[in-house]
């Protein structure tokens, strides 16, 4: 599949049938799933558990999506990059993970993997260019009056606001604006201006679970999926790009960039939000108002990632997540408690900021450097880890790497989030079968509150997967 095998965890693990009693749904026809991330490899596997044939056709050349790892990579992506042999793995995706009793958290439970927590007691806020822990800002009243509408968010739910006016509504002090813009609209994919207060609210209100925020301590998160999903994998053509769906032909016919004709009974759609919106899959007959009235209400912009090494850790060693700087709403000190050195951060910016750093290209390291010396007094050019050029014996360009998530063909965007006045009928909507023939999961589609993340992404695929099976011993 285009990724190294050395960190694979043992396929057996992922196969957990012991006795194959026969196909438990009878079906003579087949399933073609648009998209290989976690939705749509998790509906094939299901699907395929049951009997069902499968084929799962991806655009680009791995599997995974928005669930990328550093070091599942081709080496030559990233030529003499020491961050390809860091101690611990780094996402150019999804990093974290809600829940150990998650759908995600549940199958790390299954194959035993060490996860470490984030908890919310290590995480550091910025106001007055300076980033501080809860318990150091104290009684501030603006620090505290942040703190208790990022709780109550989910009392928001129905409001057609944006995050931003509901912000200032509640009357929030400037200076605390730039650290919600972390904690809110950056965390949900976009920022404080574009996300809907409502839609948010309503999400936070129906997620259920321990909450707690977690990583894998030592494997990557694209391995997991290539692991768990090790059996449908046969099943998947790579570079393999859908441009059209004719769902009134039957069987339905579906057309791939290079003009390749492909037959399939039923169709689960599973492309990222952006792909729909911006038309990169053309419908005959054109997907109906239900569908393209609630897209428009759901948002998917821009988003980037990058990762820094440095020579030493300045930010502290118990930190974790550090928001609200200027241009960076979210630092993440990723080595915490994984890393021997624990001297890497990472960056995510989402929504109009991630725009700008898209157009900065590799100078956004100095952007990054720029906004790291304000917080810690010149610390980040002093000491970001360079490369070494022994011809000349001079240290040369900072260590980092980024993703562009933006640009990045068939994703063109980090993940989704409601609009204002968007609720979570638009997501219902959204994954809507049509004739029992057409179908759609992917984290935009998630209905269970966890949206716009990998256990969306999951529930959206159990979700589908029950659609599929009843359109077959029911159909209409
Ligand atoms: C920077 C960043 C940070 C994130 N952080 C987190 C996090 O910490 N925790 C978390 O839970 N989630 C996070 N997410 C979100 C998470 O990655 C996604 O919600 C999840 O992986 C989406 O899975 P999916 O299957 O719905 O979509 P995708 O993973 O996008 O899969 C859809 C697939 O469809 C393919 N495709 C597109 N168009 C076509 C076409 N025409 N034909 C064939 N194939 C096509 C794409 O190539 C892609 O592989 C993050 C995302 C980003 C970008």
């Amino acid at each position: 599949m285009g990724v190294a095998g050395s960190w694979l965890i043992p396929g057996f693990l992922s196969r957990c049938a012991p006795a194959d009693p026969g196909p438990e749904v009878n079906y003579s026809g087949s399933v073609a799933i648009i998209g290989a991330g976690a939705a749509g490899l998790y509906v094939a596997d299901i699907l395929r558990s049951k009997g069902i044939k499968v084929t799962v056709y991806e655009a680009g050349n791995q599997i995974g999506g928005r669930v990328k790892s550093l070091r599942n990579q081709p080496a030559e992506a990233y030529p003499n990059s020491p961050l390809m042999s860091s101690d611990f793995p780094l996402e150019l995706g999804a990093d974290t993970y809600i829940g150990t009793d998650s759908t995600l958290g549940k199958i790390v439970q299954v194959y035993g993997l060490r996860t470490t927590e984030f908890p919310s007691s290590a995480n550091h806020f910025v106001m007055d260019n300076t980033a501080k822990s809860a318990a150091d800002w104290g009684s501030d009243p603006d620090f505290a009056a942040a703190m208790a509408f990022r709780q109550s968010l989910s009392s928001l739910a129905g409001s057609g606001q944006s995050v931003q006016q509901a912000v200032v509504a509640a009357g929030v002090g400037s200076r605390a604006h730039s650290l919600l813009n972390g904690m809110i609209g950056n965390a949900y994919g976009a920022d404080n201006e574009l996300a809907g207060a409502g839609g948010i609210g309503e999400e936070e209100a129906l997620r259920t679970g321990d909450g707690k925020i977690l990583v894998l301590t030592g494997n990557p998160l694209q391995e997991l999926l290539i692991s768990r999903f090790i059996g449908v994998q046969p099943s998947v053509k790579l570079n393999t790009p859908i441009a059209s769906i004719d769902y009134s032909a039957n069987p339905i016919v579906l057309t791939a960039g290079d003009g390749a004709t492909y037959q399939a009974d039923k169709v689960i759609v599973t492309v990222p939000v952006s792909v729909l919106k911006g038309g990169g899959i053309n419908f005959s007959p054109a997907l109906p108002s239900t569908h393209t009235g609630s897209l428009a209400k759901i948002g998917m912009g821009a988003s980037f990632r990058a990762i820094v090494e440095f020579k030493r850790n300045f930010w502290g060693e118990t930190t974790g997540f550090i928001f609200g700087s200027g241009n960076v709403p979210e630092f993440m000190s990723v080595g915490l408690s994984r890393s021997t050195f624990n001297a890497t951060l990472q960056i995510t910016v989402n929504g109009a900021k991630a725009l700008a750093y898209s157009s900065l290209g590799e100078s956004a390291i100095n952007q990054i450097l720029a906004d790291l010396d304000v917080l810690y007094g010149g610390q980040g050019t002093q000491f970001v880890r360079r490369k070494f050029d022994p011809s000349t014996s001079t240290e040369t360009d900072p260590i980092w790497v980024k993703e562009d998530w933006t640009t990045r063909e068939y994703i063109l965007g980090g993940y989704s989030y409601p609009l204002p006045g968007a609720t979570n009928q638009d997501r219902k909507n959204i994954g809507q079968p049509i004739n029992g023939k057409l179908f759609f999961a992917g984290e935009a589609t998630d209905i269970t509150g966890n949206a716009g993340m990998i256990n969306g992404a999951m529930a959206s695929a159990e979700r589908c997967a029950e659609e599929v099976v009843k359109s077959i011993l029911e159909p209409a």
